[in-house]
């Protein structure tokens, strides 16, 4: 049985908390615990950070990455190589590749992969509109950066499906990521080599 709490207000803050990824009860308690002992002021922040955050934040028009303007900085950065856009899934996926340094172009976010265990089919990832970026002509090379999974290779050949018709060039990152690795959770040197030695998709 959970344990009960001197307070209702306690509870119900533990309660938010452990409603975050990968947050129990226990470290829920602990937080808010933490929380408590600060000044208001700290605390008063901490809640206005979040909120501004949620209510603010853009996804760039462009990409899709996360941003505080309507096109993201990568896309704005006239150094950056615009011919080159790389698919990821997900924000913390360019991340992942920023640090790698090894990669100058731009970005494609899809905001998510082809999953029908999980209801997700192509309308429901940022799909017409890599193609719409690609049919515009000024891309010349398309690298396909997801998870080596199930789910990120039927969303490769759906995205190689939608582009060919393009003849763009497609090309996918190099498996020195193991079968099943999560993009965002493989280290820096082995990302960074894989972009480099990408290979011809479907080769
Ligand atoms: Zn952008």
């Amino acid at each position: 049985m959970d344990q009960q709490y001197p307070s209702q207000l306690l509870e119900k803050a533990v309660q938010e908390f452990s409603k975050l990824p990968g947050i129990g009860r226990k470290t829920a308690l602990r937080l808010v615990l933490h929380l408590l002992r600060q000044g208001n002021e700290d605390v008063s922040e901490f809640a206005q950070s979040i909120e501004r955050m949620r209510r603010e934040v853009k996804y760039c028009r462009i990409c899709h990455n996360i941003s505080d303007t309507e096109i993201c900085p990568i896309c704005s950065d006239v150094h950056r190589d615009v011919h080159t856009v790389c698919v990821v899934e997900n924000i913390q996926d360019v991340m992942a590749v920023e640090n790698t340094q090894q990669y100058q172009g731009l970005y494609h976010v899809l905001g998510g992969i082809i999953s029908p265990m999980d209801g997700i089919g192509p309308n429901d990832i940022e799909l017409d509109s890599l193609v719409d970026r690609v049919e515009e002509g000024t891309i010349d090379e398309v690298i396909l950066a997801l998870s080596s999974t199930m789910e990120g290779d039927t969303t490769n050949f759906y995205i190689s499906r939608k582009l060919a018709h393009t003849g763009v060039k497609l090309s996918v990152i190099a498996r020195g990521i193991s079968v099943g690795d999560e993009l965002e959770y493989t280290d820096e040197v082995t990302l960074g080599r894989s972009i480099l030695n990408r290979t011809p998709f479907g080769k």
